[in-house]
């Protein structure tokens, strides 16, 4: 992608309600745009995140064995009247009437619509155990809506739906989903800690929140030091001991560990942080079969209430996720998996017929070999595109300019140790694009 081309306001200024870094940055880096309170606009580079953070979701998910469709966001307060939820869910739902005054809502969540898909399909055991999933934007009108994307009024969330016959089935599709989620944040180069949820006073058995270790996290937790130490590899390996392990050590949010008496981790390994909740699980047996009268036939001919279980990532507050957990002062440090392009082509001096012919080339060179490049072909200064790129965050920063190309040489950057190093041209290609 051609700078000159491409659509990327990055303004210098820090707007003055933008509290937290990745807030700060998104604006600055030109990823979104509010467009009203909690309300976004994603800008190109930004989008390009949004999506490769959606694929690695996808990716996962499938791995995992959920199948994936897509439901709309709009849905019928009738749907809601049949779980009893329409009148509890409160002011956090945007409710609204179409042109026949029939009362519609945005989604906050789906548990209703994807019930009522599978309960007019599903009619035997032999349609269990299934897990379905979508990724679509959803609607809650917080109270707050604040950090940015992190706390949106309108946001893209991930939502997996489990059916099973049986506790023991629904046990199961709840730990692929576990591991799945700690190969997912895993990928995206991010620790997140499994914390032990309350589940609510209705139905919930068994329930997991997924935070990531952050300074700007809105949620305070308590957890053994151990869990620390959990490797990269380990997380993208993980499997059913994996689970056991990280569930058996102890991590809660500070208003559940107060009301633990006996808590089971010694002072010294008790650490607390600050965490931001990335992905929630939740198995709830029949609470949702059972009012919406789902029932499938068993084996024995007797119908039964498949138990189900309900997983959400937030894929948009994943972006400034990511982002409070990689950044420093020059901008974005964006992890390889995510980033928006992997290499940042500065062209030095674009007024110079040699610097603008090699750069030109390099630029169609990677772009055959397939690696995304953002070029920065436009007549500026140099101090101005090397800031624009540190902020942006790309990982691999190719330098052109007039001195090095007369010695044969280009430079290459790396963004996250600011390591910096001349090479020819062909042993930059063959670098970045190998
Ligand atoms: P929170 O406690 O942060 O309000 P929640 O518990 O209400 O979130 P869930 O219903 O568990 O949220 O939704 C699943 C995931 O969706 C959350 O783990 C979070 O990552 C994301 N999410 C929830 N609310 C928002 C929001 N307002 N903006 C962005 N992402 C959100
Ligand atoms: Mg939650």
């Amino acid at each position: 992608m051609r700078l000159s081309r491409y659509f990327l306001p990055v303004s210098k200024e820090t707007p003055a309600d933008a509290q937290i870094a990745s807030h700060r940055l998104m604006l600055r880096a030109g990823l979104i745009r509010q467009t009203s309170a909690g309300i976004y606009a994603w800008l190109p580079i930004g989008l390009r995140v949004l999506r490769k953070i959606e694929q690695i979701v996808r990716e996962e998910q499938n791995r995992a064995g959920a199948v994936e469709l897509l439901m709309p966001t709009i849905q019928s307060a009738d749907l809601w009247r049949e779980s009893g939820r329409y009148d509890a869910y409160g002011p956090e739902m945007l409710r609204f009437a179409d042109r026949h005054d029939r009362e519609m809502l945005y989604g906050p969540t789906n548990e209703e619509m994807i019930t009522a898909l599978f309960r007019d399909a599903a009619k035997s055991y032999r349609d269990l155990p299934r897990t379905l999933y979508h990724i679509q934007w959803k609607f809650r009108d917080e109270v707050r809506p604040r950090f940015g994307v992190m706390r949106g009024r309108e946001f893209l969330m991930k939502d997996a739906y489990s059916f099973d016959l049986d506790e023991a089935g629904a046990r199961a599709s709840y730990d692929a989903m576990f591991v799945a989620y700690l190969r997912t944040f895993a990928r995206m180069g991010l620790q997140a800690v499994p914390v032990r949820a309350p589940t609510g006073p209705i139905g919930g058995n068994l329930s997991h929140e997924f935070h990531i270790l952050a300074d700007t996290g809105e949620s305070q937790l308590f957890y053994d030091a151990a869990l620390e130490d959990v490797t990269r590899e380990e997380l993208l390996s993980a499997d059913a001991s994996t689970i056991a392990r990280m569930t058996s050590l102890y991590a809660m949010e500070a208003e559940e560990h107060e009301k633990v008496t006996d808590c089971p981790v010694p002072a010294e390994r008790l650490h607390t942080r600050r965490g931001i909740e990335v992905g929630h699980i939740f198995y709830f047996g029949t609470k949702y079969t059972e009012a919406m009268g789902m029932t499938v036939q068993g084996p024995d001919g007797q119908a039964l209430y498949p138990q189900m279980g309900s997983y959400g990532i937030g894929v948009s507050r994943l972006v400034g996720g990511v982002i409070e957990a990689s950044h420093d002062e020059a901008g974005i440090v964006w992890p390889e998996a995510i980033a928006p392009f992997k290499v940042g082509l500065i062209n030095l001096r674009a007024d110079d017929a040699a610097c603008a012919a090699a750069s030109d080339e390099l630029y169609a060179k990677l772009e055959t070999a397939g690696v995304e490049v953002l070029y920065d072909d436009r007549d500026e200064r140099g101090g101005a595109k090397f800031a624009g790129m540190d902020v942006i965050g790309v990982p691999w920063q190719l330098i052109v300019g007039p001195k090095g190309l007369a010695a044969g040489v280009v430079e290459l950057k790396n963004r996250k140790t600011g390591e910096r190093q001349e090479l020819s041209i062909e042993a930059a290609l063959a670098r970045l694009a190998g």
